[in-house]
């Protein structure tokens, strides 16, 4: 593969055989039914722009911006396209959309900041300011997702013995808005990971760098990559986990080499030693598409869950929500229209909780959830696992 930008973005699209086996996996050809809006459209539309076919235009530019990166086309592709790679170099050779909100970005970017908008009293500002701003505004959307209530910490479990383990130490990278959002979740992944018998160090709190990454800014996603190895190095682990499936992809190329997973693979191989006491309820579970084509740990999830008696798992149609990263505050009409059908799959099922692993993801649906009046709560699935764990011993 070339190492000019020019040529490899033409390279990467030459693998394309515009078969179209991709057009009814892409979330966005079914929301406008546009082939410039389709997987092998974008392709098209890159290659012309690399090789300077045709000149930057809004036209031309618009349908890469409203790309969700969601990556369901590369893992139909028979030509095994690697479309991934093709998107964060096309969007990287173009600079930062003109639209792209910066400043909201900026905020979500840094935990100390993020804290801060958790503040009850400021929640409940944030609410009110969102209810004066217009329909579908991007800061109406920013607000809308920092004026809901954050999510509940797991149960510790009392007695838990930590043992001495021969399994490899594991470092948990807590990211940016996970950090602060999902902060429940990564204590449920320690608590889990302990019981299962890995030692579990825990990195600081910062960015790994995909907004900027999937936005175009390849200087400030390159600067975060560069900390995320410092940290590595210092850690002691030998395997790098996240609790947010949305960072894995870029923390595997911050760290090639580097086993980075969520836990849900090494918690599967240890599933005989996790103990769940029972939950008799109906949950529905919706699986991220970074989690279903990065991670693809939507198998390992599913076994685990089955070891809590009682509880009934409904897994959702496998579709994009559109949170997508920053799309959900980028163009939040469009991230609305694709969010609409697992709401409605939401209220057929009438859950008692909904699952998912990405906090973005939870976010944007609980969000909706809010707007349409459904009283479903949405949660990590470690949480809902580290709440059910029975003490146990590690062998
Ligand atoms: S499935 Fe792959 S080869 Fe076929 S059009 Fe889509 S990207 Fe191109
Ligand atoms: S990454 Fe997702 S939204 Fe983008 S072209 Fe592929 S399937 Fe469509």
């Amino acid at each position: 593969m070339p190492e000019n930008k020019s040529e490899r973005i033409p390279a990467l699209a030459d693998q394309c055989v515009q078969c179209g086996l991709c057009l009814p996996a892409c979330p966005t050809y079914a929301l406008d039914g546009n082939e410039a809006e389709s997987p092998r459209g974008r392709i098209a539309i890159a290659a012309a722009l690399a090789k300077g076919l045709a000149p930057v235009s809004d036209g031309l530019r618009e349908p890469l911006d409203h790309c969700l990166g969601c990556l369901n086309c590369e893992r139909v592709c028979p030509a095994q396209v690697r479309f991934g790679e093709l998107l964060v170099e096309t969007r990287a050779m173009l600079g930062p959309a003109p639209g792209r909100p910066r400043v909201l970005l900026a905020v979500a970017k840094r935990p100390a900041l993020l804290r801060w908008t958790k503040l009850p009293g400021l929640r409940r500002w944030c609410e009110r300011l969102a209810h004066g701003l217009p329909e579908r505004s991007r800061w109406r959307a920013a607000l809308a997702l920092a004026a809901l209530k954050p999510s509940t910490q797991p149960q510790p479990m009392a007695g838990r013995a930590r043992h001495a383990s021969a399994l490899p130490r594991v470092a948990l990278f807590p990211g940016c808005v996970g950090s602060v959002d999902d902060a429940p979740a990564q204590q449920a992944a320690v608590t889990l990971l302990e019981a299962a018998g890995h030692p579990v160090t825990r990195l600081p709190a910062f960015c790994c760098g995909a907004l900027d990454a999937h936005g175009g800014d390849t200087q400030a996603a390159a600067r975060a990559a560069r900390r995320v190895r410092e940290s590595w190095r210092t850690s002691g682990a030998s395997i790098l986990v996240t609790v947010t499936p949305g960072c894995l992809g870029q923390l595997r190329s911050a760290l090639p080499g580097v086993a980075v997973e969520d836990p849900y693979a090494l918690l599967a191989a240890r599933a005989d030693q996790l103990h769940f006491r029972p939950v008799p309820q109906r949950v529905a579970l919706h699986v991220p598409c970074t989690q279903q084509n990065v991670a693809r740990s939507a198998e390992a999830l599913q076994k685990l869950l089955a070891r809590v008696p009682e509880l009934e798992v409904m897994p959702l149609p496998a579709r994009c929500c559109g949170a997508a990263g920053s799309h959900m505050l980028e163009f939040p009409d469009r991230a609305a229209g694709l969010r609409a059908p697992t709401l409605e799959a939401i209220g057929a099922l009438a859950p008692k909780a909904l699952l998912s692993s990405n906090i973005g993801c939870r976010l944007h649906l609980a969000a909706g959830l809010v707007e349409q009046a459904m009283a479903v709560p949405t949660l990590h699935p470690l949480v809902l696992l580290a709440r059910q764990l029975l003490p146990g011993h590690p062998s």
